[in-house]
């Protein structure tokens, strides 16, 4: 389906109408109904789950990062309001800035965790874009097409995790290296993870879970009850970040 400049204005217009009557457009809804973790489920509904103290041993281990970076093109853009970054460090405090603690692990507090798109069940994202440049598949990764995508960044304000970037300029001159089996992206689209959805359609493991050293990372499908993050799951305290939102993230955390 195509969007025509007047059909975007027109979807603009009903934004700001929604605005004036005292709703949020970008107001998250909680999902019409909740999934059972519990019960074998049809299909695959794919997540992660990030152990961040394997990770910490590893010490400034970047290798996740440098790895999803390279396979994606995604530029190395030093000045922080023009970077664009698929996966990163963020301090446990703001990654979890919900936790209702004041005292968080002594090994975790300031510490820095791997965040990235949390390919939400309920994602905002997709609700706002004007062009259906984002959209949730069944199994769960919340997709890009940059082709598709105008720049108008509502999908970057309603993320709650700032998990979109913007390309405010020619992302090409800064690729360290360009993959030539990977798309490279131009000035005005966004851009995030889309869980190596290339690779597993390959039969691979996402880069970043493939790349780290400490095994911090375990990939898998949520509705098959003996793979490896079920056990995970069943075997370990997990955390999402800013579950009140009712977001539903697909990645866990081990605390
Ligand atoms: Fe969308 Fe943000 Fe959720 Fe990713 S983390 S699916 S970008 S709302």
């Amino acid at each position: 389906m195509s969007i025509t400049r007047r059909g975007f204005f027109g979807a603009a217009a009903g934004l700001s109408a929604l605005a004036l009557a005292g709703k949020s457009a970008l107001e998250i809804q909680p999902p019409q109904s909740e999934p059972d973790r519990g019960a074998p489920a049809a299909g695959t509904r794919w997540a992660l789950v990030i152990d961040p103290r394997k990770c910490l041993d590893a010490g400034d281990c970047t290798k996740c990062l440098d790895a999803c970076h390279k396979a994606h093109n995604v530029p190395a853009i030093a000045e922080p309001a023009h970077e664009v970054k698929w996966i990163w460090k963020a301090s446990f405090e703001h990654a979890f800035p919900s936790l209702q603690t004041d005292y968080p692990p002594d090994d975790l507090r300031d510490k820095p965790v791997m965040v990235l798109c949390n390919h939400c069940d309920n994602p905002p994202c997709v609700r706002v874009c004007p062009t259906q440049a984002t959209w949730r598949r069944d199994d769960g990764i919340v997709m890009m097409d940059w082709h598709r995508c105008i720049g108008c960044r509502y999908c970057v304000a309603a993320c709650p995790y700032g998990s979109r970037s913007f390309n405010w300029q020619d992302p090409r001159p800064s690729l360290v290296q360009t993959n030539p089996n990977f798309p490279t992206r131009s000035k005005g689209v966004v851009e995030k993870c889309t869980l190596c959805e290339e690779r597993l359609a390959k039969g691979e493991p996402p880069a970043c879970v493939e790349a780290c050293p400490a095994k911090a990372l375990v990939f898998g499908n949520l509705n098959d009850p003996a793979s490896e993050v079920r056990s995970l799951l069943r075997a370990r305290f997990t955390i999402r970040r800013r579950p009140e939102l009712g977001t539903r993230p697909a990645i866990y955390y081990i605390v």
